[in-house]
């Protein structure tokens, strides 16, 4: 029998972290590994959080590190090697080096299926491997299955095929309808995520029984797992606050850097916090997120600006001492803050701040 490993990847935010606790609450008999890729220049509320879900788990998390026989820290390791030329958006080879390589190695040959944490509030994708031994399901979303998967099943040559699928059960009164939307091709005006919804819409459990049927026609590792895939009559579509919801209810906590604090200017209070987890310095932060740095961190932001030498800074159009010149960090501030307001005024301020909205942006390796 080939056995099928399930793995999960603690990446320090807070979604990967209820992804864990969710799966444990409610499929304590799945057998999940857990690790997680660990750049060096994690903030310590990452490897509390990894502390107390070690703890909530009962379960060891698996740590990954780059360069392991290096004496540095994976990411300095790197930077090296790259002689100092700092990572961007454009350029990212840390993500790249730190976590996708060492995941791919951890996974070896094995057929995995890997569980990511992006919400059913999101419109992003995940990590999808390359390596045709790992597949990505998706628990917390309504379409559990990774992109790849649905071109493949909903692929105009499979109209057939897929009525072949269908025979195999009885969907008593949806039979029909699902006989209608399978059979009708793709188009211009008729594309994938329509037809997928509209499978959706009928029954998200037959669509997911209908997708696995499929999959045990192909060679993703679904097709090798002789256990029963108990996702299948997942009808769960988690968003933000269920999040932290299971984070505070399981008694994990949500990872500190998440808490606002409160700041003066001009007057007013607003407050400010870290939108998401992975390196300190990580250039995806926000000006913001830089002064939140600067000013609850002071002694990461001085080590983030020993990185800025030779023509490198983290940012494309100023450099960290430029950022922390008075007014400019009173400019900063007095800018977000402006936004802030402006979006409490027609939004619920329990609902989105700029924050959140920016959370989706960057790197799914990192962030989730
Ligand atoms: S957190 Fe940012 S800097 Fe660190 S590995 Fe990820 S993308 Fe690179």
């Amino acid at each position: 029998m080939t056995k099928v490993r399930h793995v999960l990847g603690i990446s320090g935010g807070k979604d990967s972290a209820a992804l864990a606790i969710y799966l444990n609450m409610k499929y304590p008999d799945m057998d999940v590994e857990y690790y997680s890729s660990d750049t060096g220049k994690e903030l310590d509320e990452t490897y509390q959080l990894i502390d107390n879900l070690e703890i909530y788990l009962g379960k060891s998390i698996q740590i990954l590190k780059a360069a392991e026989n290096s004496h540095e820290d994976p990411f300095d390791h790197f930077l090296k090697m790259y002689g100092g030329f700092l990572p961007s958006s454009n350029a990212r080879w840390c993500t790249k080096k730190l976590k996708l390589e060492p995941f791919e190695r951890y996974v070896g040959s094995d057929l995995v299926v890997s569980y990511v944490g992006i919400r059913g509030d999101e419109d992003r994708e995940g990590y999808i491997s390359r390596k045709t031994n790992i597949q990505s399901i998706f628990p917390f979303r309504r379409n559990i299955w990774s992109e790849d998967v649905i071109q493949k099943f909903l692929a105009n040559e499979r109209l057939e095929q897929n009525m072949e699928v269908l025979r195999k059960f009885d969907f008593a009164g949806e039979q029909e309808k699902f006989e209608k939307i399978l059979l009708r091709p793709l188009s211009m005006s008729y594309h994938e995520h329509q037809k997928l919804n509209m499978l959706l819409d009928i029954g998200v459990k037959e669509t997911n029984h209908l997708i696995h049927a499929f999959l045990k026609t192909t060679q993703y590792p679904l097709a090798y797992d002789e256990a029963n895939f108990p996702l299948l009559d997942n009808e769960d579509n988690l968003i933000r606050s269920d999040i932290f919801r299971i984070l505070e209810e399981s008694g994990v906590g949500v990872p500190a850097y998440y808490k606002k604090i409160d700041f003066e200017i001009n007057g007013k209070t607003s407050s400010y916090a870290r939108s998401r987890s992975g390196c300190f310095f990580c250039f995806y932060q926000q000006k913001i997120e830089w002064v939140w740095l600067y000013e609850q961190h002071p002694e990461l932001f001085a080590k983030a600006m020993t990185y800025e030498k030779d023509g490198y800074t983290w940012m494309q159009n100023e450099s960290l001492e430029q950022l922390i010149a008075p007014d400019r960090t009173h400019q900063i501030k007095q800018e977000y803050a402006k936004k802030q307001e402006k979006m409490f005024s027609k939004k619920s301020a329990f609902l989105l701040d700029i924050l959140d909205e920016e959370e989706g942006v960057g790197c799914a390796s990192c962030f989730i």
